[in-house]
This record gives structure tokens, sequence and C-alpha cells, in this order.
């Protein structure tokens, strides 16, 4: 018999890799919106406008009024594992949504994208970046910030495209995220601008920057996104534990879903779906609902970064929490004792 031949190693080329990581990083637009809109926060945005044609496959566009980026960073922005922020190699210390320096590159590889930015007291200039290979740097012209533009998202690799649903469906998980966002950013406004049809588009999600105390801001934009009555029905929540705190809004029973679609859960600012999280709102809610009905809720569970790890998945939407019992328990706890006093509350009200 023929021995098997035996295949060499080689070290896989810039374009391969970016392109293996974008299956991680971008599963689909939503996942691109995700990581655009993240950077713009990461710049200290305070106005965010979001454009996105036939759902985000041919276009989409963020365009951010934040920081910038200095021209001759424009190439280094767009490299693997090039990022502003993290310094040495310390993952314990993050403070921002991104760190891995995998976005830019990966979303490049998978598109077509095309950066503008400038940084206070310099011109304007923009770098491209097609197939895989990427333009020189050139004078552009903008005045703030940062608009980011990928389209064909997912043209250089087929296999990817076709799994993508309808432009309806994808449309409305990008609205999802969006959203998401914007619970976890109230100070923030944002705009999504829908223009497949023509260039001024439809504005199909709107929040404006909201302003005064954390728990004022919070109740505007929960009103302003999950409408009034959402807001007419939620307890506020604040509780803290050994260093854990939470805060936010949970519903009434009474204004509980036939599923968790309104569960918005965050850790340290990060939107998360978390297994752990959702059992611990089941159990708090377990006296008040039956297994079918599921809560509604906005909560923000904040903890040192010691105490929780985010950098468990590509896209961050899964966290491991080093003693999971205390995060359940303060859950379980300061939602219990809320929905108690309410129930107080609307009993005494009654016999009154
Ligand atoms: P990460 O966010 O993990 O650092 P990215 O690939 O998303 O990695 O971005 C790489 C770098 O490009 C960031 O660290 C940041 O310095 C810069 N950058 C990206 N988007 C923006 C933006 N909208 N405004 C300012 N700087 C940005
Ligand atoms: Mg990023």
């Amino acid at each position: 018999a023929q021995p098997a031949k035996r295949p060499q190693i080689r070290q896989l080329d810039e374009v391969a890799v970016n392109r293996i990581a974008a299956g991680e990083v971008v599963e689909r637009p939503a996942s691109a919106v995700k990581e655009l809109i993240e950077n713009a926060l990461d710049a200290g945005a305070t106005r965010i406008e979001l454009c996105l044609k036939d759902g985000g496959k041919t276009l989409l566009r963020v365009i951010d009024d934040g920081h910038g980026i200095p021209a001759a960073d424009l190439p280094l922005a767009l490299s693997r594992h090039a990022t502003s922020k993290i310094d040495g190699s310390d993952l314990l210390n993050i403070h921002t949504f991104g760190f891995r320096g995998e976005a830019l590159p990966s979303m490049a590889a998978v598109g077509r994208m095309t950066i503008t930015s400038r940084i206070d007291g310099a011109d304007a200039a923009s770098i491209t970046v097609d197939g895989g290979e990427m333009g020189a740097v050139k004078p552009a012209a903008l005045s703030k910030g940062t608009v980011v533009e990928l389209r064909n998202l997912f043209y250089a690799t087929p296999a990817r495209l076709k799994f993508l649903r309808s432009d309806r469906a994808e449309t409305a998980a990008i609205l999802d995220v969006v959203k998401r966002l914007a619970m976890a950013e109230p100070y923030v406004g944002f705009t999504v601008r829908d223009i497949t049809r023509d260039e001024a588009g439809r504005v199909s999600f709107r929040a404006d920057a909201q302003s005064g105390d954390m728990f004022d801001a919070l109740g505007a934009r929960l009103r302003s996104i999950l409408g009034a009555d959402f807001a007419d029905n939620a307890l506020p929540i604040d509780a803290e534990r050994e260093g854990i705190t939470l805060t936010g809004f949970a519903a009434l029973p009474t204004y509980s879903r036939g599923s968790n679609v309104a569960q918005f859960l965050f850790v340290n600012g990060r939107p998360v779906r978390d297994k752990l999280l959702i059992g611990a709102l089941r159990g708090a809610y377990s006296d008040f609902l039956s297994r079918d009905r599921h809560p509604a809720c906005v909560l923000f569970l904040e903890l040192p970064p010691t105490r929780v790890d985010v950098n468990v998945h590509p896209a961050k939407a899964e966290v491991r929490f080093r003693d999971p019992g205390n995060a359940r328990g303060l859950i379980v706890s300061a939602l219990k004792h809320a929905l108690a006093e309410a129930g107080h509350r609307a009993s005494t009200t009654v016999s009154d």
C-alpha cells in the first residue's frame, strides 16, 4: 500500500486567520452592529447613528461623535490584536466593551470596510479594506468622530451568507442589539435609520440622550424603549450584598410575559444572556408566577472585575462568575423583597 501523503504544516496567512476569527466574532449583521456601537461607546460618543440597508447585509454605517482615531493609527486599528483598551496583559481590569482588538479586522475580512475618522486638532482621514486588502490612508472630510461603513458583509464567505435570515429578521436582531446597548447607556442618544429605499431613510429606532441621576435617566430611557406599560408596572431595585450591587427595574408579576423576551440583564454594563441569571430571576418570582410565565425586568449587576470573567466568549455574551451563588442570592433576595413589599402595599391600599 502507498503510504499516506503527508501534508506540510504551514502558517495561515492573515486573510485566512481573520476570516476564521470572523466566524466567531461576526455571526450576522447584528453582531457587527454590536461591535461597531460598542467601539463608539468606548470612544466616549454622546450620539450614535446607525444606518442600515437590506437588513444590514448590503450596508451598515455607524456614525459617532467620539474621540476619533488618529490618521496614522488607522492601519493599526484594522490589524489583528491591536487595541487601545488594555495595557499589557491585565485582563482583570477591563472598563471598556472592547479589549480583544479583533472586531475591525474580522469584519473587514468578511466585507468591505471604510473607516473615516477625525481627532481634535487634525484633519480627517479614511482607509478602506476590500477583500482583506488594506488601502492607503487618504485625506477625507468629517467634522468630528468616526464613521465606520461595512458593505456587503459575508460576500467573501458565501457559506455564511447563506445562513442569514430575511432582511426583516436581520433588522429585528439589529434593533434588539441597539435597544440593549441603549438601555445600558441612557446618557447617549441613539438613532437607527433604515436606508433601504432612499438615503434619507426611515427612522426605525430613536432614543434621545437622557440627563439627571442614573435612576431618572434609566427610567426615562426604559419608558421610551419598553413603553409606558412596563414603566408603570416596574419596581425600582437597588440592593447591595458582599460587594455586588443590583440596580434597575423589575416588573410586577401581573406584567409577566409568555416568554423571556422582556428580560434584559447586564453585568458590569454589558448586555449578557446568562443561564445562571435567568435561573435566579425564575427563582425570585417562583412564589408569584406559574412556570409558563416569565418576569419582565431590566437589571444591572455590578461587581469587581476580578470576580467575573468576561473573556469567556468572543462575542462576550456569556460571563463566568467566580462565586455564582453570591450573584444568584442577591437577585433572589432583592427581587423577592421588592415584590413582597409591593404586594403588601397593594393589599393595604385595598383594605383602606
Ligand atoms: P477593540 O475594541 O477590542 O480594541 P476593535 O477591533 O473593535 O478592537 O477596534 C480596534 C481599535 O480601533 C480600538 O481599540 C480603538 O482604538 C479604535 N477604534 C475602533 N472604533 C473606534 C471608534 N468608533 N472611535 C474611536 N476609536 C475606534
Ligand atoms: Mg471593539
